[in-house]
């Protein structure tokens, strides 16, 4: 800064007043109060991790048989499969939400109105597959959401490495209803196919359908920590954009408080002149009639 500029800059101080200096402590209080809030946010959300419900939602039921091969209903097989891994959570303290418990018919609408009716929540959607290629094997899991990515990769992975069939992968499910209705991390995990005859007797054993829900279990219990802090980022994410959104406000209204300043500094100015000039004239005046006179 050149001695202008500083002289300049000195200027520009007197200008703040009373007022202005009230209007950045403003600021300052403001800020503490936004540190407060996201400080206790993240406390809260920490605290929140272990209440995490868990909405599981055995596919098909009532007159929707879903996949149905020599006599084994796919809608019976999910529901045995969801009713396991209910009690496993429970043992574990999980909140447990089950969308049927019997063999009715519920609409895709309706499991996804239960899902949402929660706050702190993930979704579970328990299937098993066919194909009219009866060779076809394996376990595969859709998601529709980066949240249900991050679930869908543990379950999956967990799935398999206990019921020791083909890895048919994590796969992006946008046209699942279940899914893109659901506003929470939710995927849909298709256990195994009833179309190829082994499989089919597998999936019908109660061994099998219990390391489908331990696998299912395992991988819900590794993805929590994740998607709380997830939660977490976005949440201070939020934060950080109103933060910035009033300071941008502030900003605003110590430009003006300012300008309200420099205006009536420049009033005061004009009306200190206003006299002299009068008295200038009034001189002026008197000279010229003196001269007139001469
Ligand atoms: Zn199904």
């Amino acid at each position: 800064m050149d001695s202008a500029g500083f002289s300049q800059f000195i200027r520009n101080r007197k200008c703040f007043s009373s007022e202005v200096l009230e209007g950045i402590k403003g600021v300052m209080l403001s800020k503490l109060v936004l540190i407060y809030l996201g400080f206790f946010l993240s406390v809260v959300s920490v605290m929140a991790g272990p209440e995490t419900r868990v909405v599981i939602d055995p596919g098909h039921g009532g007159r929707d048989d879903g996949a149905l091969w020599a006599g084994v209903r796919e809608a019976d097989l999910n529901l045995a499969v969801s009713k396991k891994l209910e009690a496993l959570l429970l043992a574990r303290n999980i909140p447990v939400t089950l969308t049927r418990r019997s063999d009715v018919f519920i609409t895709l609408e309706q499991r996804s109105v239960i899902a949402n009716s929660f706050e702190d929540v993930i979704f579970v959607s328990v299937h098993f597959n066919a194909h009219r290629m009866t060779s076809i094997v394996g376990v595969e899991t859709f998601y529709a959401s980066p949240e249900g990515k991050l679930l869908a990769t543990n379950i999956q992975r967990e799935v398999v490495e206990r019921v020791k069939t083909r890895n048919r992968y994590i796969k992006s499910g946008p046209g699942y209803a279940v899914l893109n209705q659901a506003k929470c991390p939710a995927v849909l995990v298709e256990c195994g196919f009833i179309s190829n005859t082994n499989e089919r007797k597998r999936c019908m054993t109660a061994e099998y359908q219990m390391l489908c829900a331990k696998g299912i279990e395992a991988g819900i219990m590794e993805s929590l920590p994740a998607l709380d802090k997830l939660e977490e980022d976005k949440r201070l994410e939020e934060l950080k954009k109103i933060e910035e959104l009033k300071k941008v406000e502030e900003m605003k209204k110590l430009e003006e408080m300012k300008k309200v300043e420099e205006m009536k500094k420049l009033e005061k100015e004009m009306h200190l002149e206003e006299p002299i000039e009068m008295e200038k004239k009034v001189e002026e005046e008197k000279l010229e009639s003196v001269e007139g006179l001469l």
